[in-house]
């Protein structure tokens, strides 16, 4: 459900303004009534018209893919590389992915085509919580945690609170799992968080993006979102 004159702004019929306007002249219809009260709200399925001709409904979608390695993340690649998108065979809105993972990164992330929603869960404001699990070189102690934890400086920046926590030690192979939750997305964050205090990423992967995992999904796979987990994110 959506206020009218959001999906006829949507829709292209004017701006929200001019599009209330538009109510209040009596010159909109819902399922074949004049409605002239602002605020009422709509159904996809609903029939809107405008001075009596029906305006088409922007359907808005939402996927979930667990991305393998090799595969950029964003819509088009000018190097010809297989994109996030290519893998959603048979999807054929026009999507893209809500923020970035690493061309050799796995796991969760969302695509869509609702712009508004993009923007809001990658505002910096926003702050979506999002978990990774990063294998690393070398023997990572409680001391490192600390620091990941309070903030360390990466180009200049120095990060904002996160939680981390030493899920294995391998001393044998010498490397570690860590996972690492941030509300932030600067550019190759983790991977420079864990360098900076001297633990190299072999591997990453994003386990969780706000209350979403890949769970049931193989690498490469992909669902629909449920609409409760749309509601969930906005
Ligand atoms: N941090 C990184 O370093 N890489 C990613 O792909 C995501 C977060």
């Amino acid at each position: 459900m959506e206020r009218l004159q959001k999906v006829m702004a949507h829709a292209g019929v004017a701006s929200r303004r001019a599009s209330e306007k538009m109510i209040k002249e009596g010159r909109v219809k819902v399922n074949g009534a004049v409605v002239k009260e602002m605020g009422i709200n709509v159904k996809k399925t609903d029939l809107i018209e405008v001075d009596s001709v029906p305006i088409v409904q922007e359907q808005k979608y939402y996927f979930l893919l667990n991305k393998p390695r090799g595969v950029i993340s964003s819509a088009d690649d000018p190097k010809g590389r297989k994109t996030v998108v290519d893998l959603l065979s048979g999807v054929e809105q026009r999507i893209y992915p809500v923020g970035r993972l690493d061309y050799d990164t796995t796991g969760v992330i969302i695509l869509t085509n609702d712009g508004e929603l993009t923007n809001q869960l990658t505002h910096p404001k926003f702050g979506v919580e999002k978990t990774y699990i990063a294998k690393v070189t070398g023997l990572i102690d409680k001391k490192s945690v600390i620091r990941l934890e309070k903030g360390v400086v990466i180009d200049g920046y120095k990060t904002r609170p996160a939680k981390a926590r030493i899920i294995d030690v391998d001393s044998k192979k010498n490397t570690s799992l860590v996972e690492l939750t941030i509300h932030e997305g600067k550019n190759h964050q983790v991977k420079k968080m864990l360098k900076s205090v001297g633990f190299p990423v072999e591997k990453l992967n994003r386990d969780k993006y706000g209350f979403l995992t890949a769970e049931g999904l193989q690498s490469g796979e992909w669902r629909e979102l449920k609409q409760f987990e749309v509601n969930k994110l906005k």
